[in-house]
């Protein structure tokens, strides 16, 4: 089950803790919108509500007012391709021999099945084929056994793969962040207690204060009357493996990951994407919402380039300039129109409906585009449908030309560690070179951004990146895929940005 979702978790002194966590989980509805869920405990007993739907449908007043206690935890829930499903609804809650557990996942593990095997030899039972199901088993089964630190590491030490996790047990609450800190996790404090979120944007919400993230394979554990908390450091190991793909599409602009403010990384990469691969057309045009900050990026290096050290043959306009004089005149302009109520294009199931949706959800203006030469700007291409759809579009409208720029290298492999990607025969560049994905598209010129850019941007060694989706070596043991320990590390300037279309 791939699984790239939200979670939240709160301890507050007084105030009740279901609005809160209801707000934060608002905050992060973009990581998933299949269902969401609250479980509160006011250390008596627990409460939950989770259902499938957007949190705003999810819960009514009356739901809110019966989640009780000061502390709990949240999540939403990304829909995977095969369409909603009930029974993986999180949090997920067990009541056991030693109290009350929830459970909220954000991450895929990659030995499930080995964990699974294992526990039902001891006679789990199981309701759904989650591996959160599996973590909360094997969870509960550890704290039967040794106190909750120690039980907490014994479960980190069975399982491999991506997780962040926020826990309650009773009215104890917990995050976890595993041990190469894939997915996202942060501490905020909110005055009056303490948060826990997948993203920095769900504290602002609360108008609390980022302190920091959760360090990869760290515990760390709110104390119950939300007067502070406590940090455990269960795994030390020499690598980490942050998610790029958080930065380039996945969280919101306005959160802070690992102390990059993730607006600021985006117009950076787009200012590299510039530096690598400059078209010089008449304008440069994001596709909304994803590659708006690369495009004001990109804009920004051009309109600060010298055009003498513009290569000529990058689109159009350098020609038309015919001068080597000032810098290019390139106009950021926001030529698509997007329909705000049609929902993420990956929730369709068929790729005919794909496509269809990607027309319902972006018009072109037609008097930004007639005659003109566009640079396009999206931060990846995955299946390449809304790229093909976008440049028939401009196109159509009367565009003279269409330069594609992406703010990601070439996706070539699926994603383990919890995004719902695309299989590998569905990967547009997974058996395409960059000229055949660009005559797929249609476009007069396209080009990704390199792995080294972002590597650079995020001041990170590559090695401390999971960049397994744009190289296919993954920082965890999958079957049947290689690990990037196997594989040479790569000399600086190897991943070069490719290009396709230009001279
Ligand atoms: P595609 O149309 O299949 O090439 O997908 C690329 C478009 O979908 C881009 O506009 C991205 O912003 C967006 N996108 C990239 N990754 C995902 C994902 N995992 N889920 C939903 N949308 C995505």
């Amino acid at each position: 089950m791939h699984e790239k979702c939200g979670v939240a978790a709160i301890a507050l002194t007084e105030r009740a803790g279901a609005r809160p966590l209801y707000y934060s989980l608002y905050a992060l509805q973009h990581r998933g919108q299949e269902s969401a869920g609250i479980v509160t405990h006011d250390g008596f007993q627990q409460y939950a509500h989770v259902e499938t739907g957007l949190v705003g449908d999810v819960f009514a007043a009356d739901d809110l007012d019966e989640l009780r206690g000061n502390v709990g935890i949240g999540h939403v829930r990304y829909p995977t391709s095969g369409g909603t499903d009930a029974c993986c609804a999180q949090p997920f809650s067990v009541s056991f021999k030693s109290g009350s557990l929830g459970l909220a996942h954000n991450g895929n593990l990659v030995n499930t099945a080995d964990v699974r095997a294992d526990l039902e030899e001891r006679g789990h039972a199981f309701t759904t084929w989650g591996d959160t199901e599996v973590i909360a088993h094997d969870l509960a089964h550890n704290l039967l056994e040794a106190d909750l630190v120690r039980a907490v590491k014994r479960t980190m030490d069975r399982l491999h793969g991506s997780y962040s996790l926020t826990i309650a047990h009773d009215d104890t609450i917990m995050g976890v962040r595993d041990p190469l800190g894939n997915r996202p996790l942060c501490i905020g404090d909110l005055g009056d207690g303490y948060v826990l979120a997948s993203e920095s944007a769900a504290i602002d919400t609360l108008d609390g204060d980022l302190i920091r993230d959760v360090r990869p394979g760290e515990l760390v554990v709110l104390a119950e009357d939300g007067s502070g908390f406590d940090s455990y450091q269960l795994a030390s190991p020499p690598r980490s493996a942050g998610c790029f793909f958080e930065y380039v599409y996945f969280a919101r602009p306005d959160s802070v990951i690992d102390g990059n403010l993730v607006y600021e990384v985006r117009r950076e990469l787009g200012r590299r994407l510039w530096a690598e691969n400059p078209a010089t057309t008449d304008v440069v045009m994001p596709v909304p919402d994803s590659g708006r900050a690369f495009a004001s990026g990109y804009a920004e290096a051009a309109s600060e380039a010298p055009m003498s050290e513009i290569p000529a043959g990058n689109g159009d306009a350098r020609g038309e300039a015919a001068t080597d004089e000032g810098s290019p005149d390139v106009e950021f302009a926001e030529g698509l129109m997007k329909n705000r109520y049609v929902g993420r294009t990956f929730i369709m199931p068929s790729q005919d409906e794909r496509e269809r949706a990607v027309r319902l959800k972006l018009n072109p203006i037609k008097s930004t585009v007639s005659g003109k030469s566009v640079t396009l700007i999206d931060d990846s291409i995955v299946r390449g449908t809304t790229s093909t759809q976008l440049v028939e579009l401009l196109h159509d409208a009367g565009a003279r030309a269409v330069h594609v720029r992406i703010g990601a290298p070439p996706i070539v492999a699926p994603c383990y560690m919890g995004i719902d990607m695309a299989s590998r025969e569905e990967l547009i560049a997974s058996d395409k070179t960059t000229e055949e994905v660009r005559e797929t598209l249609g476009a007069d010129s396209l080009a990704y951004l390199s792995i080294d850019a972002i590597a650079e941007t995020l001041e990170r060694e590559r090695p401390d990146l999971c960049l397994g989706c744009v190289t296919g070596n993954y920082p965890y043991d999958i079957d049947g895929e290689v690990t990037d320990r196997d594989v040479q590390r790569p000399a600086v300037g190897d991943a070069s940005a490719r290009a396709a279309g230009d001279d």
